[in-house]
């Protein structure tokens, strides 16, 4: 299977670094964004396979920048997983309105974010 590039957008240094390590010990590609708008633009030039987008982030939040890529011909295909706060059902009920293909509950547990990716990869490859 192709490596897999994952974008990671989430202003928090220490949740961003961790996703990182988390997703290298994964064996993905990581690309990283610390604001909605540098996101954007990582997606536009990088096409990553996948998108973690943080909910709530200084200036355009992720639901804005989720909206965006959604409304793109281009970049709609592009599955974008919510990163949310434990208990904000709004925010997972929000990101499902705009048609993001999942969420993520923080604080993330390493088990959960990579099982939850390997069975979005082996339900959505290329194959099925
Ligand atoms: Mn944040």
């Amino acid at each position: 299977m192709a490596e897999k590039t994952i974008l990671v957008v989430e202003d928090n240094d220490i949740n961003r670094e961790l996703m990182r390590v988390v997703l290298q010990r994964g064996e993905y590609r990581v690309l990283e964004a610390a604001d909605a708008e540098t996101g954007l633009d990582l997606a536009r030039q990088e096409r990553p396979d996948l998108i973690l987008m943080d909910i709530q982030l200084p200036g355009m939040d992720g639901l804005s920048a989720a909206k965006i890529l959604k409304s793109d011909p281009r970049m709609q295909h592009m599955p974008i997983f919510a990163l949310t706060g434990f208990a904000l059902e709004s925010d997972r009920q929000k990101a499902a309105d705009i048609g993001m293909e999942g969420y993520i509950v923080k604080p993330v547990s390493v088990k959960g974010l990579l099982d939850t990716l390997a069975d979005w990869f082996r339900t959505h490859g290329p194959d099925q």
